[in-house]
């Protein structure tokens, strides 16, 4: 049977981009022909890195891996997909926790867009890492050197110094 190109959106926060968003998007890119990381520019509180920033990162660390490229878009994920001809969304999952909200997004992204979602489960060891908990520990000086790649540890570095120095 011929192949049928495939291609993927991976839509997302990023804020900032984890070890297990890399581990999702590795597994990822085997399952597709191409694959677009995919920023939402929409304002969410506690902001650590800006879409443009947090763009940036991601593109530093995947510029190596062919068929995969990031950007940032607006707006609701499904429109963003068809505008990019999407097949497929792709998501990550670390536990049965994401499994109910996950379920819930994907079963909506299909009933108004007709888009499938594709889930990948990240490796044992970034179970529980999530962005949210980085930008916490990270304002607190945690160390994150398993978690996060270390040009991401850089970056959170010089922003929490910027921090200090305007307060
Ligand atoms: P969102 O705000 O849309 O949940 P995130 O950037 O937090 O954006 O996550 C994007 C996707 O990556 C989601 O599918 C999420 O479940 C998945 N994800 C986040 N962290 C991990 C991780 N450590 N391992 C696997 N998947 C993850």
């Amino acid at each position: 049977m011929a192949h049928k190109f495939v291609r993927a959106v991976f839509p997302g926060s990023f804020d900032p981009i984890t070890n297990g968003h890399l581990d999702v998007i590795n597994r990822g890119i085997k399952l597709f022909d191409e694959l677009i990381i995919a920023v939402g520019r929409s304002p969410v509180k506690n902001q650590l890195f800006t879409p443009r920033e947090r763009v940036e990162m991601i593109a530093e660390l995947v510029t190596d891996i062919p068929g995969v490229s990031v950007e940032s878009f607006d707006g609701l994920t499904v429109e963003y997909a068809a505008k990019k001809k999407a097949d497929v969304i792709l998501r990550g999952l670390r536990s049965l926790t994401d499994v109910q909200y996950e379920f819930q997004l994907a079963m909506t992204n299909r009933a108004v867009a007709g888009i499938e979602t594709i889930f990948v489960m990240t490796s044992e060891q970034y179970g529980f890492t999530s962005s949210t908990l980085i930008r916490e520990v990270a304002t607190l000086g945690g160390d994150l050197s398993n978690l996060i790649p270390e040009s991401v540890r850089n970056r959170i570095r010089q922003r929490l110094k910027k921090v200090a120095l305007d307060s």
